[in-house]
Formats: C-alpha cells, sequence, structure tokens
C-alpha cells in the first residue's frame, strides 16, 4: 500500500481506490507529536469511532467501508474508508466554555465572532452549543480560529451551512448519549468530505478522547479543571514540566501518566459503549 499521508496520530494508506487510515499509539499535545507512545491507544480510538458512527448513521452518511477489510498486521486499529474530497474546515462544536477560546471569551464577550452571556468561568456550560470553526491547517501550522461568516466565504454558503448545521446535530446527539453514561463531551471536532456523487459525508475519526473533552459529569463543577477523560491529562503534565510548544524537544512522558493515560482512555471506551475493554 501506498502511505500518502502521515498525520499527527494516524497514516493514511492508498488501497484498491479505497483510504485505510491507521491509528497509531502516538499522542500530540498542542499540534506536538511526544516521544513516547500510549499502549492500546491507536486500537482504542478506532474501536470508538466505529462505535459512534453506526450510532450517528441516521443523522449522517460516514465513510466507512468495513473494519475487517484491512491488513492483518494493522488489525483493530485500521479502517477501510471510502477516500473523499475533504472540506477544509474543522468542524468544532463547543457545549461548555474552555480551552483555547476562553481567552477570546475573557478579552472580548464572544468566541469565533459568536457573543456569549458575560460572567461565564473556564468550564461552563454554554446556553446553547456554539459552533466554532477553525481553518485546516497544512502539516507544521496551527490551525486558526474564524467566523462562520468567514468559513462561509472560503467554501460558499450552502456548504459551510450543511458543515454547521451536522455538526449541531452530531453533537447534541453524542452529547446526550455521553451524559447518560456520565460523560460531559465539552467540545469536539468533526472532519467531513464530498464522496464521489457529491455527497456530503462524516470522515476522519468521531466523538473520540482524542478530537472531544471527555469530562466525568460527576466531578464537573465550572471555576476549575475539569477531571476528564481525554488527554487534557498529558496537557498538563505537559506543561507542568515546564515544556512549551515551541520548544525543539518534548519530554518522555513517564511510565505513570502512560499508564494514566492510557486508563482513562480505557474508562471512557467503557463507559460509553458498556463494553469491556481486552
Ligand atoms: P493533519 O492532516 O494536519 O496531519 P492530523 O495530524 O490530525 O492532521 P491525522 O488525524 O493523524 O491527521 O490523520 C488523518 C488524516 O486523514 C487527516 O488529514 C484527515 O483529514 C484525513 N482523512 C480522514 N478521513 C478521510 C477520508 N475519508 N478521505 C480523505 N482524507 C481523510
Ligand atoms: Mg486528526
Amino acid at each position: 500500500m501506498e502511505l500518502i499521508h502521515q498525520g499527527k496520530v494516524r497514516d493514511v494508506y492508498a488501497d484498491r481506490g479505497d483510504l485505510i487510515l491507521v491509528a497509531s499509539n502516538r499522542v500530540s499535545v498542542y499540534d506536538v507529536i511526544l516521544p513516547t507512545e500510549i499502549p492500546g491507544k491507536g486500537a482504542l480510538l478506532t474501536a470508538l469511532s466505529l462505535w459512534w458512527f453506526e450510532r450517528l448513521a441516521d443523522i449522517v452518511p460516514n465513510h466507512v467501508i468495513s473494519a475487517d477489510d484491512v491488513p492483518t498486521e494493522f488489525a483493530g486499529r485500521a479502517v477501510r474508508v471510502k477516500r473523499l474530497d475533504m472540506v477544509k474546515v474543522e468542524a468544532v462544536v463547543r457545549g461548555y466554555l474552555t480551552g483555547s477560546v476562553l481567552n477570546d471569551y475573557r478579552a472580548t464577550g464572544t468566541v469565533n465572532g459568536v457573543a456569549l452571556p458575560a460572567g461565564l468561568e473556564d468550564g461552563s456550560k454554554l446556553p446553547e452549543p456554539v459552533y466554532t470553526p477553525t481553518t485546516k491547517a497544512d502539516v507544521g501550522e496551527h490551525d486558526a480560529p474564524e467566523t462562520y461568516e468567514q468559513t462561509a466565504a472560503r467554501l460558499g454558503p450552502d456548504l459551510a451551512s450543511r458543515v454547521r448545521d451536522l455538526t449541531l446535530d452530531v453533537y447534541r446527539r453524542g452529547a446526550e448519549i455521553a451524559l447518560d453514561k456520565g460523560i460531559i463531551i465539552a467540545d469536539t471536532k468533526l472532519e467531513f468530505g464530498l464522496d464521489e456523487d457529491g455527497v456530503l459525508t462524516l470522515a476522519d475519526e468521531v466523538l473520540t478522547s482524542d478530537s472531544s473533552r471527555f469530562w466525568d459529569a460527576k466531578g464537573w463543577k465550572p471555576g476549575q479543571t475539569q477531571p476528564s477523560f481525554d488527554k487534557q491529562f498529558v496537557r498538563d503534565w505537559a506543561r507542568s514540566t515546564g515544556w512549551k510548544p515551541d520548544d525543539a524537544e518534548a519530554p518522555e512522558i513517564p511510565a505513570d501518566i502512560v499508564e494514566a493515560t492510557r486508563a482513562r482512555y480505557i474508562e471512557a471506551y467503557e463507559l460509553l459503549t458498556g463494553r469491556r475493554w481486552q
């Protein structure tokens, strides 16, 4: 198979006109790949994505062709998917206020051009989920936030509005299912593409602990760092070492942090799907 793209986390191969997306055990924080892998992470994220794609299929078609028809060496962490013409936007939606948009909110009261009520804290629930798209940057660049109007100017209003509406629908459905199982999906990022018939199709991974913030609903309290099942844990550890995303070399993750991160990914998978991880 021909390796056509190596992302931060996934390797993408072309095969018989399709793509094979192979999820590695790599972990990236602030768009930097760390030198230490998290065992099982690729398989966990692949299984969770597949589980979600099924549960969202009545809202939006997805790119999955088969999870079985993949080279045996990648079994469990690879999916055969339709090769799509990717829509050049990272479709981010937020049900809660945290992370990269907090500074903008504090400075301007808006995120991506959308005005929010005053007095929100880190972790506050938003009155309505808010669509906060970013550009899809080239390798090595950072995605930049944009207003919905800017996305619409780039993609055309028809495509931009369909992406936004589907993103909000997927988030609402996903957040409701997850909350029922004790997990708050604070925010997530979706990617879409157009298939050969021009059908807007959900691609990439969906509602995983890499593409989303998963919080423990029991421990959620605005104004603090939320207990989470995602890589916030790795981000916080990386920051605590004094490392900055612009530094040349990222630090090795110590064994206890690797194990705790793996445990969080497993817990999210088990809580959401009701299945045992093995
Ligand atoms: P980047 O693309 O900037 O490297 P990334 O590091 O997040 O982003 P990965 O998630 O590791 O990339 O790799 C997956 C890549 O495959 C992404 O570029 C994604 O847009 C692309 N992709 C996912 N599904 C499809 C599809 N069905 N057709 C074409 N490309 C896809
Ligand atoms: Mg990605």
